[in-house]
């Protein structure tokens, strides 16, 4: 199936009744671009920026960041980086910019929340993704967002830095990764072009389960029903705004959560590099119609496990 999945790797990702989904790749380093175009992928969904800022001892600065973001755009060709700004917070911090102990981190000044605290440092990034674009496809994407003023402040920055940039195909977003971010999607949608779902933090705030925490792991699932609501209320928000939604998060890689994601009506996946040309096969073996039904089970069912469960009877 391995082989099978990786010779079609090039093929778009479409269901049996031609419902396309969007398939791409998470990535750490922008090396891993040549090897995510060559997997199958449609674009890199999700760049963790953090790698650019823990390497040093030092910010990064201006030009250094350009060089970096454009390993990846040049690698892409034409295809969009999806890149996510700084997230670091209270637990992994750096070495550079030292933030107070806090008792919940996760809770704490982390994603947007801190690069609030330290405006410049979000500022250099933005024109450095921006100028490293030029006229390829960028979006970009602000992680941790729970509230509007952390949208708000984001959105005027870039809108700052774009005036000078002038990058041409351009797109800012939210990751929804926060349940009040999905609960308030409408209002996001009326701004943002485009929502991502971090589904493992989503997950963990949703169900108040640290995700590094092994005792929890069989809470910490992202089937659950109430996790589920969320992703649909998303969206249902975007669609209605004519805005698109992907999901960068682990569950966008669990075979039993694709159908129902794809039936939700979620337009792109983003997964690790490896797993590219097998989520692209899985999605060929569905069709939109019955995903569509399985979603709306789903949504009513008990618990992750009745879920899994109802996928699992389904094929
Ligand atoms: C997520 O939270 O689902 C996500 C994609 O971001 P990270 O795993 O980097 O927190
Ligand atoms: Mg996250």
């Amino acid at each position: 199936l391995a082989e099978k999945a990786w010779a079609s790797r090039d093929q778009h990702a479409t269901t049996r009744d031609g419902h396309r989904m969007e398939i791409c790749a998470n990535l750490g380093e922008t090396a891993k671009a040549v090897e995510a175009v060559e997997a199958g992928a449609e674009g890199v969904g999700l760049l963790r920026t953090e790698f650019v800022f823990m390497a040093q001892s030092s910010a990064p600065g201006l030009e250094a960041q350009i060089a970096e973001y454009k390993k990846a755009i040049d690698a892409l060709d034409g295809r969009p980086l999806v890149a996510r700004t700084l997230d670091v917070g209270g637990d992994k911090p750096l070495p550079y910019w030292p933030v107070p102990k806090e008792e919940n981190p996760f809770l704490g000044v982390r994603g947007i929340r801190l690069c609030m605290q330290k405006p410049e440092l979000l500022e250099t990034q933005l024109r450095a993704l921006l100028t490293a674009a030029g006229d390829q496809p960028i979006r970009i994407m602000f992680p941790m967002v729970a509230d509007w003023s952390e949208w708000r402040w984001a959105k005027d920055m870039f809108d700052k830095v774009q005036a000078e940039v002038q990058a041409k195909d351009v797109q800012v977003g939210i990751m929804v990764e926060v349940p009040s971010a999905a609960l308030n999607a409408q209002v996001f949608a009326e701004e943002a072009d485009f929502f991502s779902i971090g589904t493992n933090d989503l997950t963990q705030y949703t169900l108040a389960v640290d995700r590094g925490n092994g005792e929890l792991a069989s809470l910490s699932d992202g089937l659950n029903p109430a996790v589920l609501r969320l992703i649909k209320m998303t969206v249902d928000a975007a669609h209605a705004k004519g805005k698109w939604v992907g999901v960068c998060g682990e569950l966008g890689s669990d075979p039993k959560a694709l159908p129902l994601l794809v039936g939700l009506g979620v337009d792109e996946l983003s997964v690790s590099l490896k797993r590219v040309p097998m989520v692209k096969a899985q999605v060929r073996d569905w069709s939109l119609s019955a995903c569509q039904q399985l979603a709306e089970q789903a949504l009513l069912a008990s618990d992750a496990n009745a879920v899994r469960a109802l996928v699992g009877e389904a094929k």
